[in-house]
This record gives C-alpha cells, structure tokens and sequence, in this order.
C-alpha cells in the first residue's frame, strides 16, 4: 500500500528493523485480510468461518492452535527459545446486526450484517502480529494470541476463560486495543484511571398497579403515573446517593403499558441500562433502584419488581502497564501521537480478562477523512488502514519489551 505518513515509522526502523520490517513485508496481505473479514461478516458465537481462516493461518504459520475455545474462539500460541512471563494478546471477532453502508468492493455480503464496530480489523491486526513473530522469532516467554468471538454480546470473553484460555499456560499479562475514529491515524490513546470502560448491566423493572377506566382513577391503582414517579426518582441515585466523582449513568431506553388512552393498565414494564467504573457503585446502584421503586409503588397501593442482571464488568487497568505504553507510544511516534482520555461508559467485555491478570487497553486511531469519521456502529464506519501498520507495531514492541524485561520488574 502507499504510506501517507513515511516519516512516521522512522523511530521504529531504527529501533526495531526486523519487527519493522516483518511489517512492511506483510502489511498488503493482512489488509487484504481484513477485507475479506468485513466482507464477510458473522454475528456473535456464529464468526464460524472468521475462526476457520484465523487457525488456518495461525497452522500455516507455525503456531500451535485451540479451536472451538468458548464456543467459537481460537488460540494460538507461540513458545520463546528461552522460558519466560505468558504475554496475551486479544482481538475480537464479530459483527454486527445492522447494514453495510460503505461503497467499498469489500462491502458485507452477508444482508443485515456489518463489521462496523471494526472487530474485521482487531482480528487481521492480531494476525498480522502472529504472522511478524512467526517471522522474527520469539527470544523469551510465550505468547498467547486470543481471537474471540461475541464481544458484541458481551459474552465471548467469559465464554473463552471458562474454557480455560488463562491457564496452560497462566497468561501473566493482557493486551487488547479498539479502533477509534475520533482519533487519525497515527493517534491513540489511553485513560488514566484504575477502571477505564463501563460496567454494562441492564434492568426490567415491572410496575403493578391495578387496571381500571381512565375516568375512575380513584377505583383503580395507576400504573403509568406510578412508573413515571419511578423513573424520575431513579436519576436521583446518580445526583443524590452516589458520591458525585464516582460515575454512573441510569438510562431506560424502553416503556411499554398500556392499549389506550381511556384505559389504565396493570402494568408498566421498563427497561433500561446502567454503566458504572467503580465495582461499590455497581453493587450499590441496584440496591437503590430497588428500594426507590418498591416503596414508591406502595405509596400509591402498587407494587414493582425489579429483575437487575449484570452483563460486563469495568475494565481494570493496571497503573505500570499504562505509563509503560504511554512511553512505548511517545517513543516511537512522539509526543502529539499520544493521548490520555477521561474513561468511557461504553462496555467492552476485554473486562473479564482484565479482572484477572494485570491488563492493558487501549485506542487506536483510524480516521483520515470524512469516510472515516463515522462512529462506531454507524452504517458507514470504515477505517484507513494504514492505522493497522500503527496497530501491529504497538502489539509487536509491546510483547516485545513485555517478554524481554527482567523478572520481577
Ligand atoms: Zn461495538
Ligand atoms: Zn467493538
């Protein structure tokens, strides 16, 4: 491909020539890659042909490969000539269930399915690291490449750890990124907080009251008034009970009672989200719920029941792991390449593997022009590509450095 940004990679050719050069060798085959992923995408837990090609190439390449790990998963593991820490690198796999609006040849020709949250690039960007260590070798240490399915769903992870992905060997350390398209190419960046993505849970909370006319509304328990008490008493958790600098956003992004103006009906359903960083918040958050809505309902003689599932937890970040990225970023593109950014409510279930081993997530940017501003899940989300080459450079110096550092540090 022509690279807009030549001066760009002039830090990593110095000091990394032969990851560099691995990835100038390889880059055209991995983008290629990638569009045929976005080509043919596939929805969570279905990435049934996605997987197939990964482990295909990961054999091809040398690696020894895991399929059907939490369903859909592949891993693939690479040993060092010398024994060392357990590196784990993740990318995620599926699509989602929305149309491809992008006028690209490598537009989705499965209907109704598109890859743009860029999960097409995260899996051949993971590839095309496997493919640059096949090549240059591993001096130390093991690393484990995690393709997984369903991060969507927020369900692939978890899917994968208890299938065993963490063990055999102990995965010591966890890397993933998400492309960004509010950041060029070139870009990434990073929070600097202890927890930096939402804990995504979601809720039903049914109001019952008693069903009657519209015009007797004393003969009758009134469902939807009591419901839309509730819901305004809900967003005082956030400002009244929750200390002000631990965030929490309650969103009901659903109501449903009800046939008709002159009826009062039974009952009143909603459902809605929370995201919260902090685990205390989310552990306190549906207490609260609970409480406000039950005993407004009995003020009015109804009753409410609240179903409260948690889906994701936040992301962990570890502290040493963040500045040690930061660095690796500013070495090697300098300083305006490199961003720190307030944490995101959004979920992303890298959380899970987060939970476990110290971790790393972080963004890259992919916008260049108007064709790739478009946000994530929007139907035209495309990215440059050029912001693989970035991609695979940051994965590549990280395990590197990760795998080679002295014990204990
Ligand atoms: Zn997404
Ligand atoms: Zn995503």
């Amino acid at each position: 491909m022509q690279l807009t940004n030549k001066d760009a990679f002039s830090k990593v050719e110095a000091n990394y020539p032969k990851i560099n050069e691995a990835i100038i060798r390889n880059l055209d085959e991995i983008i290629a890659i990638r569009r045929d992923f976005r080509k043919h995408p596939e929805l969570a837990f279905e990435e049934k042909r996605t997987a197939s090609i990964v482990a295909s190439y990961l054999r091809q390449w040398g690696y020894e490969v895991q399929e059907h790990v939490g369903g859909t998963g592949v891993v693939g593991l690479l040993n060092g000539k010398q024994p060392g820490k357990v590196m784990g690198l993740r990318a995620d796999m599926d699509a989602l269930p929305m149309p491809d609006e992008i006028s690209a040849s490598y537009k989705s020709l499965n209907d109704g399915i598109a890859h743009t949250c860029g999960h097409d690039v995260h899996t051949a960007n993971l590839l095309g690291v496997a493919k640059v260590f096949s090549e240059i070798g591993l001096e130390k240490g093991t690393l484990k490449f995690i393709f997984q399915p369903a991060e969507e769903i927020g369900q692939g992870a978890k899917a994968m750890i208890d299938d065993g992905v963490m063990e055999n060997p102990k995965v010591d350390f966890m890397a993933g990124l998400h492309v960004n398209p509010t950041l060029n190419v070139g870009e990434f960046s990073l929070t600097n907080a202890e927890y930096t993505c939402g804990a995504v849970d979601i809720f039903e909370l049914v109001v019952e009251g008693k069903g009657g006319h519209a015009a007797h509304p004393h003969l009758a328990v009134d469902a939807v008034m009591i419901s839309a008490q509730v819901l305004v008493a809900l967003q005082q958790i956030a400002s009244r009970q929750v200390d002000p600098l631990k965030p929490v956003v309650l969103s009901v992004g659903q109501i449903q009672g009800g046939t008709k103006g002159t009826i009062l009906p039974n009952t009143v359903t909603m459902n809605g989200t929370v995201r919260t960083l902090d685990p205390s918040v989310r552990d306190q958050v549906p207490q609260s719920m609970e409480k406000i809505a039950t005993q407004i309902a009995e003020a009015y003689g109804g009753k409410a029941y609240l179903d409260y599932q948690k889906v994701t937890p936040s992301i962990k970040s570890d502290a040493a792991a963040r500045v040690a990225l930061s660095e690796l970023v500013v070495d090697l593109f300098g300083k305006e390449s490199f961003k720190w950014v307030n944490p995101s409510m959004g979920g992303e279930d890298f959380a899970y593997f987060s939970q476990l081993v110290p971790s790393v997530f972080f963004r890259l940017g992919t916008k260049s022009s108007d064709d790739t501003a478009y946000g994530n899940h929007h139907p035209k989300f495309n990215v440059d590509e050029e912001a693989i080459r970035f991609g695979m450079t940051v994965f590549s110096v990280l395990t590197q450095r990760y795998l080679n550092e002295e014990e204990g540090k």
